[in-house]
Parts: C-alpha cells; sequence; structure tokens
C-alpha cells in the first residue's frame, strides 16, 4: 500500500482534519503524484455537506490538483519522474462505452469514478487532493506546462475545464453576446475563456464590489441581477448563458435574456432545483441544458490552450491549516477568485 496523508471529514458535522490513510499499489498503467496545490471547489463544500446526499465518510475531497509525479507503473509511457501533472475531477471510467470511446469519460455509460468519495473499480473508496499524493491511471492525468503558475493552475483541472467546454461546445467566437452567471471560481474562468474566444461578453453578478474585477477578467458589460430593470434591458439579447451559481436562484430572467434559439447551460449544481415558466422555452424555442466537466483529451487541450494564452485562475494561496475558514467564505462568495491549499503547509502539523 502506498501511505497518504492529508485532511478528511469523518462525518457530516466535523470540520476538515488531519487524517492518515492508504493508498493502492501502483497498477501498470498508474501514475503516483506528489500534490503540490490544490483548488478549493465549491462541489468540495456541498459534498463534504452532503448537499447532494451521497457522501461517503471519511471523505479527502479535492479534485484540482497539480503536482510532480514521483514514480510510474511499467506500461506508463506518457509521464516520467519529475513531470508537472495534473489531475482532476474523474481518475477512472470504463473506457468502452461510447462516450469513453468518443473522447466525452465524463459521461461514462457505467458512470465515471470521482477522484474522490466513491468506490474505485478495486473496492477502495477514493480519496481526493487535499493530501500528499494521489494515485491515478495515466488516461486521467494531464501534462502541465512548466511556463504557468502552478497555483494558478490547478483551478483549471476543474473550474477551466467546467467552462471551457460548454464554450466549446456550443461554439462561443466572435459575433456571440455571452452571459456569465455568478462571479466565483467557475464564472471568472467563463470570463476569461469567452473573452479569449473573442465573445462580447457580460458578467451578471449579485455583488457590486466585484464590478471593477469583472471588467479587468474581460467583461465588456456588468450587470448587476439584483436590479429587475437592468435585468429587463437584457431581453431576449444574449446567444449563450452559462450558470455558475452555487446556490438556489431564479433563472427566469436569465432565460428571457436568451435569443431565439439560444441555449441556457447549468454547470451550477445547487442543492434544490430551480423552478422554470415553459413559456419562456417554448415562445423562443430556447433551450435549458447542461454540462459536467470536460474530456480527458480536451482537458488536455484546454491546459495548452491556457499555456499559449497565458491564462490561470487568480488565486489566494492558503495552508491547509485555513481550510474551514476558507469553506465559510466561499459559501459567502468571498474569495477573488479561487482558494488554492498550498500543500507543502501539510507537513507543519
Ligand atoms: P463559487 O466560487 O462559490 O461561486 C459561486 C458564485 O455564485 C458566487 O461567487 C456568487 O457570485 C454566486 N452566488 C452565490 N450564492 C448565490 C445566491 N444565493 N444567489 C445568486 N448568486 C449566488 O462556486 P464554484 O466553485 O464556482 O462552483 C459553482 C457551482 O458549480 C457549484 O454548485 C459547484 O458544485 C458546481 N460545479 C459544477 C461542475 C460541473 O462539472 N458542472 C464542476 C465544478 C463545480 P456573485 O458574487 O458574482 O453573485
Ligand atoms: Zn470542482
Amino acid at each position: 500500500m502506498t501511505q497518504s496523508h492529508g485532511w478528511a471529514a469523518q462525518n457530516v458535522a466535523a470540520p476538515l482534519a488531519p487524517f492518515r490513510f492508504s493508498r493502492r499499489d501502483l497498477h501498470e498503467l498508474d501514475v503516483l503524484v506528489d500534490i503540490q496545490f490544490c483548488g478549493v471547489c465549491h462541489s468540495d463544500i456541498h459534498a463534504v455537506r452532503n448537499e447532494w446526499g451521497n457522501a461517503v465518510y471519511p471523505m479527502v475531497p479535492g479534485h484540482e490538483i497539480v503536482g510532480r509525479v514521483k514514480s510510474v507503473g511499467s506500461a506508463v509511457r506518457r509521464f516520467k519522474a519529475g513531470d508537472l501533472v495534473g489531475v482532476g475531477v474523474i481518475v477512472d471510467s470504463c473506457g468502452s462505452c461510447s462516450s469513453c470511446k468518443s473522447g466525452e469519460e465524463q459521461y461514462c455509460e457505467v458512470g465515471g469514478t470521482l477522484t474522490y468519495g466513491v468506490r474505485d473499480r478495486y473496492g477502495d473508496l477514493t480519496q481526493g487532493g487535499y493530501a500528499n499524493n494521489i494515485i491515478a491511471p495515466e488516461h486521467f492525468v494531464h501534462a502541465i506546462s512548466p511556463k504557468l503558475n502552478p497555483a494558478g493552475v490547478a483551478p483549471l483541472l476543474c473550474a477551466g475545464i467546467t467552462t471551457y467546454s460548454p464554450l466549446r461546445h456550443w461554439q462561443v467566437g466572435p459575433n456571440n453576446k455571452v452571459g456569465v452567471v455568478g462571479l466565483g471560481g467557475l464564472g471568472h474562468m467563463a470570463l476569461k475563456f469567452a473573452h479569449a474566444f473573442g465573445a462580447h461578453v457580460v458578467q451578471f453578478t449579485t455583488s457590486e464590489s466585484k464590478i471593477e474585477d469583472a471588467k479587468r477578467l474581460g467583461a465588456d458589460d456588468v450587470v448587476i441581477s439584483k436590479d429587475p430593470t437592468a435585468m429587463k434591458k437584457q431581453a431576449a439579447s444574449f446567444d449563450f448563458i452559462i450558470d455558475t451559481v452555487s446556490a438556489p436562484h431564479d433563472i427566469n430572467p436569465y432565460l428571457e435574456a436568451l435569443k431565439r434559439d439560444a441555449t441556457y447551460c447549468q454547470v451550477g449544481l445547487p442543492d434544490k432545483p430551480p423552478v422554470i415558466d415553459p413559456g419562456h422555452l417554448l415562445f423562443k424555442r430556447r433551450s435549458w441544458s447542461g454540462s459536467i466537466i470536460g474530456g480527458m483529451a480536451e482537458t488536455q487541450q484546454m491546459l495548452d490552450f491556457c499555456a499559449e494564452k497565458n491564462i490561470v485562475a487568480d488565486v489566494e494561496v492558503i495552508p491547509i491549516q485555513k481550510i474551514n475558514e476558507a469553506f465559510d467564505r466561499v459559501v459567502k462568495a468571498d474569495v477573488k477568485y479561487r482558494f488554492v491549499i498550498d500543500m507543502a503547509s501539510l507537513d507543519r502539523g
């Protein structure tokens, strides 16, 4: 077995605390990664607090992982010890269904293996990246350019790919008016990517304090979503809107902001579903859709795009000892724009 240590929740009410555990020995296609940085995704909070109703404890969260390869299994070809790599939200899939075969492992028909909180193909409970190391098959490991700040790269493994993938799928580009709802970890990456793809981008936010940041991050316009008059002015003008909000909120005013045939894409996953007025969909043949992370090849494509365009997340680096405080601040939308844990802090006790 491989010895690991990190921070885990032991039950729904417990704060995260130090935890020792073991991972499997390396199989021939496995990569062992010494973790340097791990981003703090709102999904970690939903999961630890059992807001989706499927939590399994003890739970070491974390799926925005950057580190260096420590060792590799005998059949690994793409990586060697010392390489800078990333691991994201899934660490396995069946490999033979039509989704896996078309490079959409995140839609594996058998069910992809989440990086933490589920049983893997060996029957082990997966444990995530708030830890010193992780093991994943090389297919689920990504090469990271040394040109980029590794702390800023970590959030690309979830917040980055989750927003890049739908923007590519719906072919967002120049001459499109695109809305981003919520300026948090996912939202600020959606804003950066939509801007980089050449779209006219409007940021919707509940936080007046974020207006200047939104413009700096690439917004052509910012709308305070709590202002009904400002929302009405956006009616029937958007080609695509991506919703990154973590809490229940009224999406009907955003549906009204879509043009005929345009799409509203849900990537945020609040603990309660929205109530939708179907009239907003059928009178203009609008679509309400959703998307989850991205495929493995697309994740590498996104990381390469970021290296070429010098795109990383805006991060606040914290020691692991501040994680419980960081969770509370994320829930209050008080982070600019992603906490990232420096794993060197693990050994400080
Ligand atoms: P986050 O950093 O907390 O950002 C969420 C943002 O939503 C906040 O910054 C805030 O933006 C806005 N917001 C929060 N509470 C709100 C409320 N009550 N009403 C309206 N707006 C509110 O979260 P995140 O890490 O980006 O994750 C966002 C969501 O995506 C979570 O539900 C997460 O589980 C989900 N997720 C999905 C995928 C996927 O594959 N689909 C992947 C990762 C995460 P403003 O201050 O600008 O209003
Ligand atoms: Zn995530």
